[in-house]
């Protein structure tokens, strides 16, 4: 599932290629054919994120709203074509110019809201470390909670944003026991969490990829640092999909279970602080 640093990464580049002009809005695919009508033709004034939740504002106080779910994808091709550009697979909404497509395919929401009910949505997630300075709203909710805190930083009511790779990550990072009740968290441990995800969610957005390995860490930030590509091969991490596998830090190994419906990895060994 494309977790919330995927919709700002999205929310980025179609801000880039679409913001401020006007564009043509279609449902190849004709399941969301109404609604395009009501977009097509129309200016593009922003695109946003908060958590996974994707907002296309139009001239006209009209906002596509889209959720990827488990599945979904938008795509953003930068080339010109001569004549029709082709459709590949079931696209649900091309927004284009003639330099800039961008195709939806597969999303569990995508509708055309007010202003009004964009608030509704936002009321309802939790604060976004990609989006929100203030992490506080999260902290009252899961201080009350007797949830463990690995099944809370997957609610979007609570957290928004966070998938099961970050929920994993950053209690490794941070040695905190997954299964510690919220109640019974400390509000270090939370400063800790909302602090890391406030450093390592924007590092998924440069990258398109979820980066928690101190090393890629460092390497990324000191890469942004001096305006340099980044490349990365392929996905490491301390514990999730590492089942059986040793911990880097103490030698242990990695259990599994499911927890809110995912699959937690965690160190028993050393992820014991509260
Ligand atoms: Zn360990």
């Amino acid at each position: 599932m494309p977790e919330g640093h995927t919709l700002h990464r999205i929310a980025r580049d179609l801000h880039a290629a679409f913001a401020g002009r006007v564009v043509s809005v279609s449902s190849p695919q004709g399941r969301f054919a109404a609604g395009a009508a009501l977009l097509d033709e129309h200016a593009v004034v922003e695109a946003r994120a908060h958590g996974k939740h994707l907002f296309v504002e139009f001239a006209g106080e009209r906002v596509l709203h889209v959720h990827l779910g488990l599945i979904g994808t938008f795509t953003i091709d930068a080339t010109a074509y001569v004549g029709e550009r082709p459709v590949v697979g079931q696209v649900r909404c091309r927004i284009a110019t003639d330099d800039h497509a961008a195709d939806l395919r597969g999303p569990i929401t995508c509708r055309v809201i007010t202003p009004d009910e964009e608030s509704a949505v936002h009321h309802k997630l939790g604060p976004d470390p990609l989006r929100d300075i203030d992490g506080d709203p999260a902290w009252e909710r899961i201080r009350r909670s007797r949830k463990s805190v690995a099944a809370l930083l997957m609610e979007q009511d609570v957290l928004a944003g966070i998938g099961n790779v970050y929920r994993c990550e950053v209690l490794h990072r941070h040695r905190i026991n997954p299964m510690t009740p919220g109640e019974r968290l400390k509000r270090t441990s939370w400063e800790l969490i909302w602090s890391d995800l406030r450093r390592l969610l924007p590092l998924g957005v440069a990258t398109g990829r979820i980066v928690t390995v101190a090393h890629e860490v460092q390497e990324i930030e000191s890469a942004l640092l001096e305006g340099e590509d980044v490349h990365l091969d392929e996905r490491t991490s301390y514990v999730y999909k590492r089942t059986g596998q040793q911990c880097d830090r103490c030698g242990s190994v990695i259990r599994a279970k499911d927890v809110a419906g995912r699959t937690l990895y965690w160190c028993g060994n050393c992820q014991r602080r509260s």
